[in-house]
């Protein structure tokens, strides 16, 4: 295979082959825009690398081929002494994974070439040595694995408290020297002189840090497979630390977080690739850069547009400026908040950039669903400490910790925390997926923090300068003298960028409030209109209906205020517990039919009550019910309490306790979720389930234009089906009342059969929850919370297959329940109403297999509505 493309063979669509930086670096360089010259070694040539732990054959020789190009393209070796040519190696994997991964700048400096640099430098000294030390810190760093606190204790005791711009070039020659020392103490070697080996050394560092922990941490967090691997992009160097007519920036052609159109960015005069994003002096705007050098300004601005209009979205990039030149080192197109998301898609339809399929597609239902999320009130009387930028929306309120090891730590305790430092790592990775939030006192929108906090999510204020954060003694000061100590609790509000002492009691979201309030839009909200232009046509390209599972009133009318077209599930079970239990306690344990007879007649005209108040609030929608499914014990005491309160009470014990005691025993179970539950429940108990079909029919009947259907749970054959359905069908004849009848497939054997179950069924709801239990046998209770996080660690699979349906092995029953029902029945009507119903992966699963709607929980049904029109496209 082709291990090495150069940067003008490659395109923006070969992200698989040569990672996001290198087919985006292509595809600018095919574009005629400034890139320095360089080539990507693909991802294939790492996984083959991680694989077999050496180079692959040919490799090496492809490489030098590609440098020896690159080499007389530019008129210089690697490293020649008197003229040196320098690449920076960076890491680049198909997904972005911000600061992730390795990146050494300046390969090629050794003792001679750094004399060679500064003569190209015309005689700048001190740009030569600082490149030089440069080169060293983030070599040893990165490639030989030395603690970076090291090289970072030594400049600041170089600098004394100067600043970096303040050092002269004797200064950074003693630092090289100090450096040099550091790496031969650390790795009892002296620093590589050998460019050629930098450059390999530098190279196989890139691959390795694909397995770093930081990294296998975040693809797990952001879904990432983990045997993608990652390219390498080798670049020629260009200088931002030339001098003050140079730099390097950052920029963005929208605002990520609102979306709107204008010049977002930073720019870092005199200063090289990293040094924007570590926050190490304050950055300006890009606005200033336009006085500082109006023509390097203006070309950015041309090609900031050509490439939105190029990608028709949103790009980040970052650039470099080398003595009044500008260089385009990256572009992508860029992350953004979930609102930005929204706005950006219907801005673009508006642009006549996108159509609106296009835009549908650019949201997803995660994006959706942050959007739902509570927000602070506004009128809240609380007290604002300081305010830092808006770096991701949200509201979050918890403890304030200064680690991620605390943030972690008492997260697990069950405790919301905000993680508050001076700035973040990507070494906090962890700590900033334990946190509600997070807050940071330096750094702009496009530090660590920041560009982590947008993609995973999460609530962040960042660059909040009035803060004085010690990590060490856990605790920040603000303005005013208030300290803020580890376990006092703030309010961080990432879409005004305000902090708060205490708790600021939250409210509603306008997306919620627009959901809520049946979809009434006004055009004051931008975010609301875009939200309700793209739900709409979600909702116009679907062929997925939407239900709710919902089991009372109040949840079918939300239901029907977010846009379900009728309750998929119903259960029963719900409304036989609180103070009815006792009424089922009757029922376990009459021993006469006339005591049976006795309990069920009372229980009836309450579940009656129910379906009434449900059928009229879904006003002639479909209402699947579902006829009691969980084990019996549930509405029972306590076998261990109830023995000790018989067994206290000796002889006085009471005869109704006694009774109960012997039935709590007979009908305990060691795997109750494999026992007597669902229709076979319906089987051993005589009445049950003609009792709850009589209150179905009935109800249906006393409200016009009810739309029942009857389901039976956990039915493994269509025996069981069939003496349920016959005695089914005569109650709803008795009272005159048409219903489907249909079962549920959550038993393995139920998908297995689905051919003979279908005769009996007139519908199929796939029960995901059990259908996942049975067939990994994972008891669905427990689980998860008992191994899943090693398993998860360990790559069994990549997400719990409770919360997104397998596709491999449940999905597969799925499929062949649908092919064999529909060839029994075609007009089988088939939904699914496991939690499944509600995750966007889930839901496409669900349109390929033809199902015909996905059931979910009331809040999730706009998430379903637009997932199921994405799947559509
Ligand atoms: C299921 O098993 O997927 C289901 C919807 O039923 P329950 O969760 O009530 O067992
Ligand atoms: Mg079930």
């Amino acid at each position: 295979p082709k291990y090495v493309y150069d940067f003008t063979e490659g395109n923006k669509d070969l992200k698989d082959l040569l990672g996001g930086k290198g087919a985006n670096l292509a595809e600018m360089t095919n574009l005629g825009l400034p890139v320095p010259p360089g080539f990507t070694i693909t991802s294939e040539a790492c996984r083959r690398f991680l694989e077999e732990e050496t180079l692959p054959e040919g490799l090496e020789e492809e490489i030098a081929e590609h440098l020896d190009a690159l080499e007389s393209r530019m008129g210089r070796r690697l490293g020649q002494a008197d003229d040196p040519l320098l690449v920076s190696v960076r890491s680049g994997a198909k997904f972005s994974m911000p600061g992730m991964m390795d990146t050494v700048l300046n390969i090629g400096l050794n003792d001679e070439s750094v004399h060679g640099l500064a003569k190209q430098a015309g005689g700048n000294e001190r740009f030569a040595w600082d490149s030089y030390r440069r080169l060293i810190q983030m070599f040893g760093k990165t490639v030989q694995g030395i603690d970076g606190e090291l090289f970072d204790a030594a400049l600041e005791e170089l600098k004394g408290g100067r600043d970096d711009l303040e050092l002269d070039a004797a200064d950074f020659q003693r630092l090289v020297t100090t450096y040099k020392g550091i790496v031969a103490d650390q790795t009892g070697e002296n620093f590589p002189a050998d460019p050629y080996l930098q450059m390999r050394m530098a190279t196989k560092a890139v691959f390795e840090s694909w397995n770093a922990p930081r990294a296998v941490v975040y693809r797990r967090q952001e879904r990432i497979p983990a045997d993608l691997g990652t390219a390498v992009n080798i670049c020629s160097m260009v200088f931002g630390n030339w001098g003050m007519d140079s730099g390097t920036g950052v920029a963005f052609t929208r605002d990520p977080g609102t979306g709107h159109q204008g010049v977002y960015g930073d720019y870092l005069q005199n200063a090289q690739g990293e040094d924007v994003v570590a926050g190490i002096r304050n950055t300006i705007s890009l606005q200033d850069l336009e006085g500082i050098d109006k023509p390097v300004y203006d070309e950015l601005m041309q090609i900031m547009d050509k490439l939105e209009n190029h990608y028709r979205d949103l790009c980040d990039i970052e650039f470099t400026v080398e003595r009044g030149k500008l260089w385009m080192l990256q572009t992508r197109v860029g992350k953004r908040t979930p609102g930005a998301a929204f706005r950006i898609a219907v801005q673009l339809v508006d642009q006549g950039m996108i159509d609106i399929d296009e835009a549908l597609s650019r949201v997803t239902g995660a994006q959706l669903a942050q959007l739902m999320f509570p927000r602070f009130a506004k009128d809240a009387e609380s007290a604002v400490i300081t305010k830092g930028m808006n770096a991701s929306p949200g509201a979050a309120v918890g403890k304030a910790v200064f680690s991620a090891e605390r943030a972690v730590e008492l997260a697990a305790r069950g405790e919301s925390v905000v993680l508050v430092s001076r700035e973040t790592t990507p070494d906090d990775l962890a700590g900033m997926i334990a946190a509600q939030g997070v807050l940071t006192s330096r750094g702009g929108k496009t530090s660590h923090a920041a560009v982590v906090a947008r993609g995973m999510g999460k609530t962040c204020v960042c660059g909040a300068e009035e803060l004085e954060v010690s990590a060490a003694e856990r605790r920040f000061t603000a303005p005013g003298g208030i300290v803020v100590s580890e376990g006092d609790v703030i309010s961080i509000d990432g879409t005004s960028g305000a902090v708060y002492l205490g708790e600021v009691p939250v409210v509603a979201s306008p997306v919620m409030e627009y959901f809520e309030g049946s979809g009434e839009v006004g055009d004051e909200d931008e975010l609301v209109q875009a939200v309700h232009r793209v739900m709409s046509h979600a909702d116009a390209s679907r062929r997925l209906e939407v239900r709710a599972n919902a089991d009372n009133a109040e949840d079918s009318a939300r239901a029907r205020r977010f846009g379900a077209q009728g309750i998929g599930l119903c259960r029963t079970e719900h409304m036989f517990l609180g103070d009815r239990r006792r009424l089922v306690e009757d029922l376990v344990l009459a021993t006469s039919s006339e005591e049976r007879e006795r309990a069920l007649a009372a229980l009836k005209p309450l579940q009656e009550a129910d379906f009434t108040e449900i059928f009229q609030e879904m006003d002639g929608l479909p209402v699947t019910i579902r006829l009691i499914d969980p084990p019996l014990h549930e509405f029972l005491p306590d076998y261990t309490e109830l023995s000790v309160k018989v067994a206290l009470a000796g002889d006085r014990a009471e005869e109704k306790d006694r009774k109960l005691l012997a039935a709590v025993k007979r009908l305990h179970e060691q795997n109750p979720m494999l026992g007597l539950r669902g229709v076979r429940l319906g089987l051993v108990i005589p009445g049950l389930f003609a009792m709850q079909v009589r209150a179905i029919a009935e109800a249906a009947k006393a409200v016009p234009g009810a739309h029942a259907e009857v389901m039976i749970p956990l039915v493994g054959a269509v025996q069981e089906l069939e003496h349920v359905k016959e005695e089914a069908q005569k109650i709803l004849a008795e009272v005159g009342v048409e219903a489907l009848i249909g079962t549920m497939i959550e038993v393995p054997r139920a998908a297995l059969t689905a051919g003979q179950i279908a005769e009996a069924a007139q519908f199929f709801s796939f029960g995901t929850n059990d259908l996942t239990q049975m067939t990994w046998g994972f008891s669905r209770d427990d689980v998860e919370a008992a191994f899943f996080s090693k398993y998860l660690e360990l790559g069994v699979f990549g997400v719990s297959p409770f919360e997104t349906l397998d596709r491999d092995g449940v999905g597969r029953l799925v499929l062949l329940a649908v092919e064999e029902g529909r060839k029994t029945r075609p007009d089988l009507k088939l939904g699914i109403c496991g939690e499944h119903g509600g995750d966007p992966d889930s839901i496409h699963f669900c349109h390929q297999a033809g199902l015909d709607y996905v059931s979910c929980s009331p809040f999730r049904i706009p998430v379903a509505r637009l997932e199921a029109g994405r799947a559509a496209l």
